[in-house]
């Protein structure tokens, strides 16, 4: 009966603390992605890439740039956002580099 209570508590003591952390998660991720540090033209997988932060600093069509492009992960209305190709890093959402894909 012992145990039977131990493990009782532990479990109610558990489902508390993530009732209390979970409506947290979403705020804190949308917090680090709003304060990504912004990648520097000068990263080496932005210079292999030929990112820039401004697209009409480059040879890439006019109509494409990171706001539009399939690893873009920005808010819409983002002047910065998050990219696959740079974990932990936002890029301009007016950036533009040579891994760019069109949206499905
Ligand atoms: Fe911008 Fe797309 Fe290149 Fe990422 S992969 S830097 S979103 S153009």
């Amino acid at each position: 009966m012992k145990d039977r209570n131990l493990s009782r508590r532990r479990f109610l003591s558990s489902a508390a603390k993530g009732a209390v952390a979970a409506p947290f998660i979403p705020l804190v991720n949308i917090a680090s992605a709003q304060d990504l540090p912004q990648v520097s033209e000068s990263d080496p997988t932005a210079v292999a890439l030929q990112y820039k932060h401004d697209a009409t600093q480059t040879a890439a069509p006019t109509e494409r740039t990171c706001a539009n492009c399939l690893l873009y992960q920005g808010d819409a209305d983002a002047e910065w956002g998050p990219c696959q190709l740079f974990p932990g890093k936002a890029v301009a959402a007016a950036g533009w580099c040579t891994a760019w894909a069109a949206q499905p």
